[in-house]
């Protein structure tokens, strides 16, 4: 039976992660009454279940059970994240199906607040090269923004998320409003200045995270806190010393009064009215009752993950758009990007034995992009950076397992540091690519009614020059510095596996080649906006949900102007 609920939103909001809570938190600011609608599991902040466990009370003290992982995370356990401390906060593969026409691999949150709950912090302005990028060497669509659009959205959102970083002056990597930034160490400190001397052009700075190195009355007042390093976030942190959705945007918008947010509800269609042309509301399937729902607002914001967003608007199908809701063009789903991983170089570096550090650094290092910015210097197009960091070696770690031995000297023998060890990893840009594509099944349908998604995506020859380079790169920059036992690693990976989706419903000037305009704003139904990822028509070589966000408040304030003007 399909309920129809009385309530009259200004606003429904798809997703409540990284992008959806964003969104909200503007909407519910502005006074509009908001829905937000998640698939996910509700979850309380303050009270994440593993943050404070050690690992004697884990039932494998902290391991996977080989079992539980074949069972339920047989394709996220690849990827980023999963771990007997985190597992809960993933969706059940098994439950969860899509179809791997290529290789990819999909990580998804199980719960509100999304993978913003998950993710490892780094946050990184694009650049002006970085919108420019499609127009100069002509793959993808030309971005209908430049950096100079998005620069102050940059500055909005960055004060309220709290972004730890250095002012460093570069073009390629612009400086934004920073918290002071968590200091490098004595080896980190030793890296950069050899990179620096020996590669010019090359600057090694401390990572931009999203931490509360000092927190400001903005976060204070929502009861977020300074950070610890404990470097446990992927648990939750209950303080909110790092910025997520539930501790910093959610709470935002719910004291406005303004905020309805619905957990277990998978959004299914963007439901269309052929008399007004535009989109009239949702329709959702709580995943408890198995009820189906349907609600209606004045404007719809797509926020539902990358991947997640375009099954809904392809499954959103009507007479007038028989291909998806808004999709005249086909190119709905196309152009699906991510970011080449998995290359980089580590070692060990003598000596320091003498120094000593406090806590877990929760950010490390980033090497800006050095490659083909003036001019093309390689035989691959575009560019990636390096994260990374320096680390002793513990003997002693509490998280390990399988040590053995007992009494005062084997106690004694682990309270001795080990050597310092300094490790880099890469993304980098993927070549927008129109044949890169998800599509729905036709009949194969998830447990609650929702076509299954088909993933077919590949790199292709300038991801894997560039991963080599990567490396190559790598090894060459940490033998300069003095490292030694270095070692170069160029995994395959399948797409996916940076979990930095993107793509889809591309921005562009022209609706013929594009799915939204310069406002995230669909082309051909004027009242739907898709502000995650899949907006992106390329994806830089820097994380993006600082850039999912900057997108959103920007979007959510030309949609409020449009509504007060009666326009949607
Ligand atoms: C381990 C890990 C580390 C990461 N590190 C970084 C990093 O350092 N820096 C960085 O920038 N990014 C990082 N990321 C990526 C980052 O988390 C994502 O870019 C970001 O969360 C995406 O924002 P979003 O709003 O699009 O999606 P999400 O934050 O995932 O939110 C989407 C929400 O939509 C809901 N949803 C999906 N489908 C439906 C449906 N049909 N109906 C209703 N609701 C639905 C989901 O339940 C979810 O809550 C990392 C991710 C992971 C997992
Ligand atoms: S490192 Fe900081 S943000 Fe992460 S869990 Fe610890 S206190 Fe919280």
């Amino acid at each position: 039976m399909i309920k129809t609920k009385n309530y009259d939103f200004d606003a429904i909001v798809v997703g409540s992660g990284m992008s959806g809570g964003y969104a909200a938190k503007e909407f519910c600011e502005k006074g509009y009454k908001t829905l937000v609608l998640d698939r996910g599991k509700p979850i309380e902040h303050g009270n994440y279940e593993t943050e404070f466990k050690p690992p004697w009370e884990m039932e494998f003290r902290g391991k996977m059970h080989s079992e539980e992982i074949k069972e339920k995370y047989f394709i996220q356990k690849k990827g980023h994240g999963v771990s007997d401390y985190t597992k809960h906060h993933f969706i059940n593969d098994l439950e969860n199906p899509y179809i791997q026409g290529k290789p990819y691999l999909w990580t998804r949150s199980s719960k509100v607040g999304g993978k913003s709950v998950i993710w490892s912090r780094q946050s990184y302005r694009w650049n002006k090269l970085d919108f420019e990028a499609n127009q100069k060497d002509g793959h993808g669509i030309d971005w209908p923004i430049r950096y100079d659009d998005l620069a102050p959205w940059y500055d909005y959102v960055e004060p309220f998320i709290g972004i730890s970083g250095s002012y460093e002056n570069l073009d390629e990597l612009p400086d934004g409003q920073f918290l002071p930034p968590i200091p490098l160490n004595v080896v980190e400190r030793q890296v950069k200045a050899s990179i620096e001397t020996n590669f010019p052009g090359r600057k090694m700075i401390p990572a931009r995270v999203a931490h509360l190195t000092e927190p400001q009355p903005i976060h204070l007042e929502l009861g977020r806190g300074q950070c610890q390093s404990r470097n446990q976030c992927g648990r939750g942190c209950s303080w909110g010393g790092y910025y997520s959705s539930v501790s910093g945007a959610l709470p935002a918008a719910k004291r406005t009064g303004n905020l309805t947010l619905t957990a277990n509800a998978q959004v299914q269609e963007v439901l269309y009215d052929s008399k007004t042309g535009k989109a009239s509301g949702i329709r959702y399937v709580d995943t408890v009752s198995g009820e189906t729902n349907i609600v209606t607002a004045r404007v719809v914001f797509m926020c539902a993950s990358t991947l997640g967003t375009l099954q809904i608007l392809m499954n959103s199908t009507s007479d007038k758009y028989p291909d998806g809701i808004g999709n005249t063009s086909g190119v709905l789903g196309r152009y699906i990007m991510d970011h080449v991983h998995g290359a980089g170089a580590n070692g060990i570096m003598p000596g320091h034995r003498d120094s000593y550090y406090k806590g877990r650094n929760p950010g490390g290092i980033y090497i800006p992009r050095f490659q083909n910015i003036k001019e093309q210097q390689s035989d691959y197009l575009r560019g990636y950076g390096y994260q990374g960091g320096a680390s002793r070696s513990t003997r002693v770690n509490a998280q390990r397992a399988n040590q053995t031995g007992i009494g005062k000297s084997f106690k004694e023998a682990n309270r001795e540091p080990g050597s310092w060890k300094f490790k880099v990893t890469s993304f980098g840009e993927v070549l927008p690519d129109f044949n890169n594509r998800v599509f729905l099944h036709a009949s194969n349908k998830d447990q609650w009614g929702m076509p299954l998604l088909i993933t077919n995506v590949a790199y292709g020859e300038n991801e894997a020059k560039m991963k080599q380079d990567m490396m190559d790169s790598a090894v060459a920059m940490l033998k300069a510095a003095g490292l030694k036992n270095v070692r170069g690693y160029n995994k395959p990976m399948a797409p996916g596996r940076s979990i930095h989706e993107m793509g889809g419903a591309c921005m562009g000037r022209d609706p013929k080649t594009s799915y939204l305009n310069q406002w995230n704003q669909s082309h051909e139904v004027a009242n739907l906006f898709v502000t995650d990822g899949a907006a992106f028509s390329s994806v830089s070589c820097v994380n993006p949900s600082i850039t999912f966000m900057a997108l959103t408040a920007r979007a959510v304030d030309y949609a409020d102007k449009q509504l007060k003007s009666g326009i949607i």
